[in-house]
């Protein structure tokens, strides 16, 4: 081939390519080095933590309980490509307010004592779309699971919650022992329920002011438990499902893991108790000094009137 027959144009076109090419492949690269191992994330170190935790405390046997993280979108960024999903899972349900957000969620069938060894196969993460009725799996569920079967709880709770308080991150359900018999011997009645927790410590009333509320037994796994577990949140940020565990809402798995320990330590109190003669309590006037302490207000109606 004569020089006169090179069109130098095409040459320069190609080398234009191939160099626009190479400088895309350098930046996915220097992205993808760029961003951290997920298992060092806080939020996952945290969720492991608490897991373990949780089946430490007796309240996760088997495959008992599950838990919910929202997690922040920039959050996740650091760590993986969120245009990158893995598989898409319906979820059977409505929750039209989730769409977009990200929510870090222990896997149905997967034991809580198991998740500090394979968080990958116990955990996933996933991104709510549809009006809440597609969940989009970005990491975890290794092997091939899915999400808990009480995910319609979970996301109507996180729902409702964020209603009352944007802060809201995490809902938790698990199985304390003590709560547990509590709904076998004593009135379900929510104000009588909550009276009693707040009689066995001191520092009930303050932990939950508004109280805890309180469902009959239904059969667990549905929607229309998630229906009636959403509910009970919008006035308090425990729900107890009598004769099988409770439900736990809060900013962060810190307060949430507490809000269900102090219920759990009063109901163990009031085990220990209720069979004997009570001789002394907590009074309504000793919790209204409580509320003043803390700058509380009690759920409206639960104490007596404050004499003047
Ligand atoms: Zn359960």
């Amino acid at each position: 081939m004569a020089l006169k027959d090179i069109n130098f144009n095409d040459i320069k076109d190609a080398a234009k390519d191939v160099a626009e090419k190479v400088g895309e492949a350098t930046r996915d690269t220097v992205e993808k080095l760029k961003r951290k191992d997920i298992l060092t994330a806080p939020f996952m170190i945290e969720m492991i933590r608490t897991a373990t935790n949780m089946y430490d405390h007796g309240w996760d046997e088997r495959n008992g309980g599950n838990i919910s993280l929202m997690v922040d979108e920039e959050e996740i960024a650091k760590y993986m490509d969120l245009t990158e999903v893995i598989r898409e899972i319906p979820t059977g349900f409505d929750a039209p307010t989730l769409d977009g957000k990200y929510f870090l969620v222990t896997g149905t069938g997967k034991y809580f004592k198991n998740v500090q060894y394979a968080p990958e196969v116990n955990l996933g993460l996933i991104r709510i779309k549809d009006s809440g009725r597609t969940a989009e799996l970005l990491w975890g569920y290794a092997d091939g699971g899915k999400f808990t079967s009480e995910l319609p709880a979970h996301l109507m709770s996180h729902a409702a919650r964020l209603e009352v308080n944007p802060e809201n991150r995490v809902v938790m359900h698990c199985h304390p022992g003590n709560l547990l018999a509590m709904t076998y011997v004593h009135d379900l009645d929510e104000k009588a329920f909550t009276r009693t927790l707040w009689q066995m410590c001191t520092e009930c009333i303050v932990v939950f002011p508004e109280g805890v509320n309180v469902l009959p037994w239904m059969l667990c796994g549905t929607n229309e438990i998630g229906v009636a577990t959403a509910e009970k949140m919008k006035t308090a940020r425990l729900v107890v499902w009598s004769q099988h565990g409770i439900y736990g809402a809060g900013k962060d798995l810190d307060e949430t893991f507490g809000l269900i320990e102090t219920a759990e330590k009063a109901a163990e109190i009031y085990m220990k108790i209720a069979h004997l003669p009570l001789l002394n309590t907590i009074t309504d006037e000793a919790m209204w000094l409580l509320c003043d302490r803390f700058e509380l207000t009690p759920r409206e109606g639960y104490l007596a009137p404050r004499q003047a």
